[in-house]
């Protein structure tokens, strides 16, 4: 089997995935954006993905995406797909990542939305971003600490003081919130951190009612069917399309596809 029928029919598998969690929750299945996530995979296996009819990409670092992100717009005809940063932005790269991506779900403390603003503004443009929200608490986690809000009172208003700075940055619109779960053996295991996502949601269209919080990315390739039945608007998904990511360095560019069975060729 060819690398591009592999994928073809990933994307097929996962839509039809996507779409029986959705209706198992009462949602419509066209409510839940499928982001492919492409971070170590080559140009090549994202314009397979493009073939197959994905039109969302994920990268997570902003360097690998300024390489990939040109030569994919530059393969495909007319419209182009909407590029999302979904990895930790470093301060320094707040302008790269402005240059290449249109939508930045990993905003995880105002001293980055306030550069990126900035950065925006200067393009003449409008971004649209999602707060990063570590609700696990795993200490190696990024994002706002939100892991007590429910219980804890100083912990909620500190993510509260922290959305008031962010909100009003006038190239940034805020659209919801993200997280990563935890690495289980069983998706259901993290069912809770999904459902606190969509509570504190809730609690953010509450205490900033003017405030468009109808984002929720949540999901990967491990436990995409249980963040779509709490509500995940945004499943960010690699593996489950591409196959098994090949580790590379910075010295090693991209430039290898898995085959079918996830080797090397
Ligand atoms: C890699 C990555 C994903 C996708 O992970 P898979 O397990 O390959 O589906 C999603 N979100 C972020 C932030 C990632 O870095």
């Amino acid at each position: 089997m060819e690398y591009a029928e592999f994928v073809h029919e990933n994307v097929q598998r996962v839509q039809e995935r996507i779409a029986e969690a959705a209706l198992r929750a009462g949602r419509d299945p066209a409510a839940v954006t499928l982001v492919a996530v492409t971070k170590t995979f080559p140009v090549e296996a994202i314009l397979a993905g493009w073939a197959a009819g994905l039109r969302h990409f994920g990268e997570n670092r902003p360097e690998e995406g300024a390489e990939k992100v040109p030569q994919v717009n530059a393969a495909i005809e007319g419209v182009r797909p909407t590029w999302h940063m979904v990895g930790h932005v470093q301060s320094r790269k707040a302008a790269l990542t402005v240059a290449h991506f249109d939508v930045v779900h990993s905003v995880d403390r105002p001293k980055i939305a306030r550069r990126l603003s900035r950065f925006a503004r200067e393009a003449g443009r409008q971004i649209p971003i999602l707060l990063e929200c570590n609700i696990s608490g795993e200490p190696t986690k990024y994002g706002f600490r939100v892991d007590r809000w429910q219980e804890d009172q100083a912990q909620r208003e500190a993510f509260f003081a922290a959305c008031a700075e962010v909100l009003p940055l006038p190239a940034l619109q805020v659209k919801g919130l993200m997280t990563m779960a935890p690495i289980v053996e069983d998706p259901e295991t993290v069912r809770p951190i999904f459902a606190g996502l969509r509570a504190l949601q809730d609690a953010l269209a509450e205490r900033f009612p003017d405030a468009d919080w109808r984002e929720l990315s949540m999901g990967m390739t491990d436990d995409f069917e249980v963040a779509v039945e709490e509500g995940a608007t945004m499943v960010r998904i690699g593996r489950a399309l591409f196959g098994p990511r090949v580790p590379h360095s910075p010295s090693h560019p991209v430039t290898q596809l898995p085959n079918h069975r996830g080797q090397v060729r």
